[in-house]
């Protein structure tokens, strides 16, 4: 596959050759400050237990959480790395799946642990209404390839038939009805059946990975060498190391699930409070750097096809990033892009908002009170009828709506690292946010920790110095649409054209 030249990408020397290590001198000073615990495989190997486990004296408050953050003790694994370790990847989105499969093409093997109940795939959703069935995309859209290793990847989903080129033609619409298309390179990819089938299939011809799911990892204790997992105090196996692959940084009650002591589940300690007393103060701090957007997603399936301007052919779009409408930032049809020539309804549309209409209308996403379910639905189709230029309320009646707030949706700022690896706790960070805001971001992201981890593991982990990476980068902002990131869609040319466009009307 020809790679389009990238506006923002970065080296792939960066995810094929070890990564840069910390300065040595960083170790030798900054771990001697903390506190230490050394975990050792010499005492026989047992689960920590409330009474053995590392002892907290921690209260649970929001602010001795953040205290905690900064001044827990840094773990110290100092036994040699198992000849066949075994890693906990805690997350199951695009960045710990390809993590896993990289691992696994390392020889190494894994355990993803992932919160999905319907699937893997995090913010590859993909939801399908029976019995009609009615089919949204309702978080990643599609995607563009820049990286010559993320279009080795694609194109072996290719020859799978696990991505198709979505060929329908996508573009600008800016407020009133105004639509310019984009190029048609380069090529835009999407999941044969959605993000999420496509998620699903990557594991299938794996044999050194293993899927817990739908599992909420609630807990990490460093024991004897080896880091603990538990899920509401129930114990989910044992590692030599492990990954976070996820940004989740809220509090989370999931009524649909039943804990241990068949209790409505609920998550309090997701990244920022797993990690808070974790023993990973340096991997711990660089998560809580981490700022994210929220966006609404608002499902609407209609009868009848919407009025939709065309592109230069003058067929109507399939696909569009809206300008100019205060609650829409993205706009596409499911049933064209996911089931082609289907020109008899129904006509599955997805909605998407723009950031800054998220945060002002956020609410806690697994409780969406009524009220605002209805506002956000009506000022979302009123944002609909305003991009395409349509008279007030002249929009017709969708049969079936949805609305869901991704309240972690999308990072808007990075360390501009590949991943994160803390040797001394034997603890990685991959996902979206290190790189950009992008399923390439997040791909490229899983690929580069587990290639790092597999050289770290040859290593025996006698010298940690060499392996300590991005622990202390700082975050600069990130650009890109309200929905991430498209590298190559649109040259710089292009968008300076668009914002004078823009600026003029
Ligand atoms: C609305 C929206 C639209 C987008 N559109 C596009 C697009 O068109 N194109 C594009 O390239 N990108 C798009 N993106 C971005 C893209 O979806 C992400 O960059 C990418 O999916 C991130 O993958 P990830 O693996 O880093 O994280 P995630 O997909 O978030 O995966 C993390 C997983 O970890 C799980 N998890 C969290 N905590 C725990 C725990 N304690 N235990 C176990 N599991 C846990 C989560 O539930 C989740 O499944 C969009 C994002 C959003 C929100």
């Amino acid at each position: 596959m020809p790679t389009s030249s990238s506006i923002h990408s970065f080296p792939s020397s960066l995810i094929s050759k070890p990564l840069k290590p910390l300065k040595p001198s960083f170790l030798t000073t900054f771990f001697p400050r903390t506190l230490t615990l050394t975990c050792t495989t010499s005492q026989p190997s047992k689960r920590p237990t409330s009474k053995n486990s590392r002892k907290s004296s921690y209260g649970t408050s929001r602010r001795s959480s953040l205290k905690k953050t900064f001044n827990q003790e840094q773990v110290v694994f100092t036994a040699p790395v198992s000849d066949d370790p075994v890693v906990a990847i805690i997350g199951g989105g695009m960045a710990g799946l390809v993590c896993a499969l990289n691992l696994e093409k390392r020889g190494v093997r894994s355990t993803v642990f992932d919160t999905g109940i319907h699937g893997l795939g995090g913010r590859m959703g993909t939801r399908i209404i029976d019995p009609q069935p009615l089919i949204f995309d309702h978080a990643a859209q599609f995607f563009t390839v820049s990286d010559s290793q993320f279009a080795e990847l694609v194109d072996s989903w290719l020859e799978k038939g696990l991505v198709q080129e979505w060929q329908g033609i996508i573009g600008k619409l800016n407020v009133g009805g105004q639509f310019v298309s984009l190029p048609s390179s380069p090529p835009r990819y999407v999941g044969v059946n959605g993000m999420r089938p496509l998620a699903d299939s990557l594991l299938s011809e794996t044999s050194l990975v293993n899927v817990v799911r739908p599992c909420w990892i609630s807990k990490l204790d460093p024991f004897n060498g080896m880091w603990y997992l538990s899920e509401n105090g129930k114990p989910q196996g044992q590692f030599d190391a492990i990954v976070i692959a996820h940004n989740d940084k809220k509090r989370r009650r999931r009524p649909d699930l039943l804990d241990s002591n068949k209790k409505p589940y609920v998550c309090g300690k997701c990244a920022n409070r797993l990690l808070a007393s974790s023993g990973l103060p340096l991997i711990a701090r660089q998560m809580k750097r981490l700022e994210l957007s929220s966006i609404w997603a608002l499902l609407a399936a209609f009868e009848d096809p919407l009025p939709i301007p065309g592109g230069a052919a003058s067929s109507p779009f399939e696909g569009a990033f809206v300008k100019g409408v205060d609650s829409v930032s993205w706009m596409a049809n499911n049933t064209k892009k996911l089931l082609h020539s289907q020109n008899s309804g129904p006509h599955c549309w997805t909605f998407l908002s723009t950031a800054a209409y998220g945060k002002r209308n956020k609410v806690p996403q697994e409780n969406i009170p009524n009220a605002t379910a209805e506002k956000v639905k009506v000022g979302m189709l009123g944002g609909v009828e305003a991009a395409l230029g349509l008279p007030k309320e002249s929009l017709q009646k969708p049969f079936y709506t949805r609305v869901q707030l991704w309240g972690a949706a999308l990072p808007t700022n990075t360390p501009g690292i590949p991943c994160i690896f803390d040797p001394q706790g034997r603890a990685g960070i991959c996902g979206d946010w290190l790189l950009g805001s992008s399923l390439e971001s997040a791909a490229l992201s899983g690929m580069a920790l587990a290639n790092h981890m597999a050289d770290y593991f040859q290593s025996g982990g006698a010298r940690p110095e060499e392996f300590a990476v991005g622990l202390m980068n700082e975050f600069q902002p990130l650009g890109g649409h309200d929905i991430g990131q498209f590298p190559g869609l649109e040259s710089q040319k292009q968008t300076n054209e668009a914002q004078a466009y823009e600026l003029a009307s």
